[in-house]
């Protein structure tokens, strides 16, 4: 009898999933408690794949030999109790890609900050290269799609904590950890220390045939990777000291050292500004080398890469002030790096959903760089209480445009003006993308 195979979740994964299992030949039943959008319900047509939506059927949804839960659903979920404690498996939809992956290999990237940059980066070197590679997780694209409709010699995928939660056998070829800080804890009973284990899960089944590659700089990697048996080839990135292996920048200078070969690059000819940029790109750079990709050609990838919308993103000058469209800064540590990367004074617009923010380490930079914050949420205070005693002025605004239009009134020729949250976009926006386009149309029309 074919294994039964249930999907938990009709998004992305889950579909991606089902497309993959129902084409190897597994029972698949797909079940969403909301909603499915149009696009899936069409794609699960197409492919003859059983579904509902709106509940789950319990007692057919314990009948499975396996679970497959999408990354959006908390372990808290009464359902995925029921499935624990039955013994069922569960597995991530990444598992089952792996399974069904063949000879290819994989680059996962995993990481608090800088996964979608440092991902995108390597699959531009690779597609510099000519390899055939593809571009999957969460990133926008299912991984086991990819494997089911059109597969690939190699992988590049963006990999959340959450796919990292059931995985059994998945094993990247090449593991990259940006970072870790606090995120997320509200998936991990508040404890930090489940979120950095599950984090360091991405080197869990690595040989030693394998590489990882990890931000030497990073306290918090740094403090924790001693307690995992790590069995795969150590590549670290640092700006701090020359490794024998892996990535280095010092004065203006990279250096990527993998096995016998040696690359230098200037800093300057990285079309990724910033330094939380220069840590993705040595990265990037690293795991290019790794995969056997010619320097010459990573050179090339790494001074033609385009930045990515509403990441550091440039978006015009309007009479000498500069607009910068850094939406998808969404905690304090990615506006410390926004702000590290400043060279001009700043008119930094902040403020949203606060999760949490402690925003006592971002306090130097901003008395260095600051001349004003436009607050824009839908509740400012928190930013006021943090910061009124060092920076001149805070005015507070309530959607892009008057933020656009505050910040462009205080600043001065030579100024830039830069968005970069540190919080949650949802009281005033659909999403980060959301903010990040409200900005650029009111910048646009000044
Ligand atoms: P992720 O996919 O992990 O959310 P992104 O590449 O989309 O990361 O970058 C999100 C934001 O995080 C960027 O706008 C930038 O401000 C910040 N960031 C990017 N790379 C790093 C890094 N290596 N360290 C710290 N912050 C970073």
């Amino acid at each position: 009898m074919a294994k039964r195979l249930i999907i938990l979740g009709g998004g992305e994964s889950g579909v991606g999933a089902a497309i993959l299992g129902k084409q190897k030949g597994y029972d698949v039943f797909l079940s969403d408690a909301g909603n499915i959008a149009g696009k899936y319900r069409k794609e699960l047509d197409e492919y003859g794949i059983a579904y509902e939506s709106g509940r789950h059927s319990e007692e057919r949804i314990l009948g499975a030999d396996e679970v497959m839960k999408s990354p959006g659903i908390p372990e808290k979920n009464e359902l995925v109790k029921k499935i624990r404690k039955k013994g069922i498996r569960i597995i991530s939809e990444i598992e089952l890609a792996y399974r069904y992956k063949g000879n290819s290999r994989i680059v996962g990237i995993t990481g608090a900050n800088g996964k979608t940059t440092t991902t995108s980066l390597i699959y531009h070197i690779c597609k510099t290269a000519g390899l055939n590679v593809a571009l999957v997780g969460n990133i926008g694209y299912s991984f086991a799609k990819q494997v089911a409709l059109d597969p690939k010699e190699l992988y590049v995928a963006e990999i959340s904590s959450f796919q990292l939660d059931d995985i059994h056998e998945f094993r990247p070829n090449v593991a990259v950890l940006t970072n870790i800080t606090e995120d997320h804890l509200d998936r991990y009973e508040y404890k930090f220390e489940n979120y950095i284990n599950s984090k360091f899960r991405i080197v869990e089944n690595q040989t030693a045939d394998d590489y990882f590659i990890y931000c030497e700089d990073d306290p918090v990697t740094m403090e924790h990777i001693g307690r995992f048996a790590i069995k795969s080839n150590l590549l670290p990135f640092t700006m701090n000291k020359e490794p024998n292996q892996g990535g280095f920048i010092k004065n203006g200078q990279m250096t990527v050292a993998v096995r016998d070969e040696r690359m230098d690059m200037s800093v300057y000819d990285f079309t990724l500004k910033g330094k939380h940029n220069q840590y993705n790109t040595m990265a990037a750079g690293i795991a290019g080398s790794v995969l056997g990709i010619r320097k010459e050609k990573i050179r090339d990838a790494v001074q033609t890469f385009e930045s990515l919308e509403h990441r550091m993103e440039f978006v015009s000058t309007v009479r000498g002030v500069d607009f910068v469209n850094d939406s998808k800064a969404t905690n304090v540590n990615s506006t410390w790096y926004a702000l590290e990367s400043m060279e001009k004074p700043t008119i930094l617009i902040l403020g949203g959903v606060d999760k949490g923010n402690d925003y006592s380490s971002m306090m130097d930079l901003v008395k260095e760089k600051v001349k004003a914050i436009v607050a824009m949420g839908t509740d400012n205070r928190k930013i006021h209480e943090a910061f009124q005693n060092d920076v001149p002025v805070i005015v507070n605004t309530g959607n892009a445009r008057e933020a656009v239009h505050a910040a462009f009134h205080l600043a001065n020729k030579g100024d830039v003006v830069l968005l970069s949250p540190a919080c949650a976009s949802f009281d005033l926006f659909k999403n980060y993308e959301d903010r990040g386009n409200q900005f650029k149309d009111a910048v646009r029309e000044l």
